[in-house]
């Protein structure tokens, strides 16, 4: 008898690398995504990337489009890539038209949206501003300014760090030049968008601006729920794994943004490692043991150097809303003590959202800990709760 699928949730960086590894040792491997093409958040509808062309001959059956919204101790060995979503975290104006999620903006950019002579204001915090900002430009729109919440000592130990990384430093270089005369303000915050108006605020100075759109996100948060679901530990946020990306789930692997936000270069080993694990190629997946350990070094300086000052606690006055879905403003959550008696008291986070954005922002915010996910993860069809039944071309 044929060994059993493999099966991988996520076709980024991490899932792609994973699927295309575990092949290449001759399994049977399906790949599934919700997005309409494989690529994940970097490669979105990039067709000259080398590992979607690798993956197009790797023999994978790829089934994108396919949301899994649950999952349970499957047979099979299952490898988790579901990679990491913005932090949003609420302040004045963050729900108005013309308030987007950095990330948010730059997806919509490479889906098409023109900026063209539009002006844009980046804010938050993280790798993804300057990232984002340098797509504006290149797409005709003007960036006002970049505002990073963190300081400039934590970015000078950051720029330390990367210069045991050349090709890194050669990334950042080019970052650098394709934003040259773009104001880029450390410690600066947004306090409030109003009708076009961003009111910001530099250590103690407070100023103002006019932009077409704010961006805005702060950082990125691990997709975990699947891996929660599963009963793998999580760390930090982040699905604790071993070496060899096999988390504390038999059978259950995890790689990329998912074990820690660390960059494409992370998914990627992380997601060879994984494939090969999994496919029982431990030699060759301890042949990578170096790179991905490089690649961890890389983000906790990262994670450091962007860590979130506590001061953005203070942001959401008492009416700014922290629930969009079900409209609850921090008035109503600040004094509650757990996740769970919010959603009793209040319905956060019980929205078609099911708490994918406000979750973390009432972790960060009110320290609530206690987020324990249940299937549904994503909004599904009421008849398919009925009848799972009816969900076509489980593999086997
Ligand atoms: C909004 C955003 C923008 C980014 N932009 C950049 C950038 O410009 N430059 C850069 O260097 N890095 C960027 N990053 C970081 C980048 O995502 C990582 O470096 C790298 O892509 C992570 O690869 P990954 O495979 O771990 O995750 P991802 O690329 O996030 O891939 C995970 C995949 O899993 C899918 N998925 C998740 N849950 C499910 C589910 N339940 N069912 C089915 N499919 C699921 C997702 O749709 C996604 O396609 C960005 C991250 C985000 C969140």
């Amino acid at each position: 008898m044929s060994a059993p699928a493999i099966v991988v949730v996520g076709a980024g960086p991490a899932g792609v690398a994973a699927a295309c590894r575990a092949a290449g040792c001759g399994r049977r491997v399906v790949l599934l995504d919700d997005n309409p093409a494989p690529g994940g958040q970097i490669w979105r509808g990039d067709r000259q990337q080398r590992w979607l062309a690798r993956l197009a001959d790797s023999g994978v059956e790829v089934r994108c489009g396919t949301t899994v919204s649950g999952l349970e101790l499957p047979g099979a060995t299952t490898i988790l890539a579901t990679g990491a979503r913005e932090l949003f975290l609420p302040f004045p104006g963050w729900t108005s038209p013309g308030v987007t999620g950095a990330g948010g903006l730059q997806a919509l950019i490479k889906s098409g949206f023109s900026i063209a002579g539009k002006r844009v204001v980046v804010a938050g915090s993280g790798l993804l501003l300057p990232a984002v900002a340098s797509l504006v430009r290149k797409s005709g729109g003007s960036v006002v300014l970049i505002a990073e919440q963190t300081s400039a000592m934590n970015m000078a130990a950051f720029a330390a760090a990367l210069l045991s990384r050349p090709e890194k430093l050669a990334q950042s270089a080019e970052a650098a030049l394709s934003l040259l005369g773009v104001p880029y303000f450390t410690r600066c915050v947004v306090e409030s968008f109003d009708g076009g108006r961003v009111r910001l605020r530099r250590g103690n100075a407070i100023f103002e601006c006019d932009t077409d759109y704010l961006a805005s996100g702060f950082g990125l948060v691990p997709n975990t729920e699947l891996a929660a679901l599963l009963g793998c530990r999580l760390l930090a946020g982040a699905v604790e794994v071993d070496e060899f990306q096999q988390t504390t789930v038999a059978g259950v692997y995890a790689a990329g943004e998912l074990t820690g936000i660390g960059g494409v270069e992370k998914s990627l080993v992380e997601g060879e490692i994984a494939g090969l694990a999994a496919a029982g190629a431990v030699d060759e997946a301890r042949a990578l043991f170096g790179r991905s350990r490089r690649a961890r070094r890389f983000s906790a300086a990262l994670n450091r150097a962007f860590a979130l000052d506590g001061g953005l606690r203070a942001l959401p006055r008492d009416e700014t809303l922290v629930c969009r879905c079900e409209d609850v403003s921090h008035s109503r959550l600040k004094g509650l003590a757990s996740w769970r008696q919010a959603k009793l008291h209040t319905r956060c986070g019980m929205g078609p959202c099911q708490g994918r954005v406000c979750a973390a922002a009432a972790q960060f915010l009110y320290g609530w800990n206690d987020q324990s996910p249940r299937p549904p993860v994503f909004p599904v069809p009421a008849g398919l709760l009925a009848d799972p039944g009816s969900f076509e071309g489980e593999p086997t």
